[in-house]
């Protein structure tokens, strides 16, 4: 029964897990929140992980009543994400499998996403819809890759929903997405926005310059409130992401949908995807903040996996990488 402890650090937030054979047996995390009108920079994101990622790890060893000598492996995340906070914690998982003289696997992030959604949900072969602050793709796995149908040509989903919270300089405690979400629960006036689905790909760049601009002139005016232009941003990329993810569906006679990633908490998103779903005779499958938000169980997760299927990372090979796509790993551990 082998135990694989994860770290993820790949934006602000900061997770180590403990996993063995499907139960997760930690799983704390820490959040780097920055002032409101903020984001969240590579320097000092880094900088946040290293204070406190040796407290997390002692955190989650004893949360799961384990000590060094019952972990099996150390999965780490390779990639993608921001360059300093993936370093920072590629280091910390080195040393620690050094130390302990244990294997190394470095794990793609977004595949972290999918077995942990999987793994909870208990989804066997779902389209995966991944909206998060840095990634925006629909995936459906076959023959050994999770293949990208679709995904965003600019900015992510998250990344354009974090940007207007700075905007109207909401709160990012717990985060700007969930602020937005409880606000646009309020608002009731659906703003015309840009929608630009190109085939089986988003952008959401030119719908985030055109809600800047209607926010300071229609908010001048009163025309609207806050909690409109949030309702109709929300509604507005939604729609376009069920848009996408039914296409790749029906593409593929795929009868589970799968939302995993830090948006795919935001209650509406899952309200929509489940009315589409419904249609199509399909179910959708979401989790919870614990599990869809980056943490270090998900590293853990994928590690198990592929430590199973007999992957290890030499260590001359484990350093990190910004970019590093979902479709880039062969897929070993399924059918
Ligand atoms: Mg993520």
């Amino acid at each position: 029964m082998p135990a694989v402890l994860g770290f993820e650090g790949s934006a602000n937030k900061i997770g180590v897990g403990v996993v063995r054979d499907g139960t997760v047996l930690a799983n704390p995390r820490r959040t780097y929140v920055t002032a409101p009108g903020t984001g969240f920079l590579p320097g000092d994101t880094a900088r946040h992980h290293r204070a406190v990622i040796l407290d997390l790890l002692q955190e989650a060893l004893t949360e799961a009543g384990l000590t060094s000598q019952d972990i099996d492996c150390i999965a780490y995340t390779k990639g993608p994400g921001m360059g300093a906070p993936l370093a920072s914690v590629a280091v910390v998982a080195r040393t620690v499998a050094q130390l302990w003289n244990k294997p190394l696997l470095g794990v793609n992030h977004c595949i972290g996403h999918i077995e942990m959604g999987r793994l909870v949900t208990g989804a066997m072969n779902p389209t995966v819809l991944y909206v998060s602050g840095g990634n925006t793709q629909v995936i459906s796995y076959s023959e050994h890759r999770y293949r990208i149908f679709g995904e965003t040509i600019d900015i992510a989903v998250g990344n354009c929903l974090d940007r207007f919270a700075r905007v109207l300089k909401i709160s990012n405690d717990p985060s700007p997405g969930y602020n937005i979400e409880q606000m646009a629960k309020r608002g009731n006036k659906l703003v015309e926005l840009p929608y630009t689905v190109k085939g089986m790909d988003v952008s959401f760049s030119g719908i985030l310059s055109f809600i800047e601009d209607a926010a300071q002139r229609m908010l001048a005016t009163g025309e609207c409130t806050p909690e409109d232009l949030c309702f109709s941003l929300q509604e507005t990329v939604f729609a376009m992401l069920v848009e996408i993810t039914e296409r790749a569906m029906a593409h593929c006679g795929s009868n589970e949908a799968l939302i995993v990633g830090g948006v795919g908490c935001n209650t509406r998103l899952q309200e929509m995807m489940a009315a589409m779903c419904q249609e199509r005779g399909a179910r959708l499958f979401a989790t919870d903040e614990r599990f869809c938000i980056d943490n270090g169980a998900m590293i853990a997760q994928a590690g198990w996996e592929m430590f199973q299927a007999g992957h290890r990372t030499p260590l001359t090979e484990s350093g990190i990488t910004q970019r590093y796509r979902t479709d880039e790993v062969e897929v070993t551990w399924r059918d």
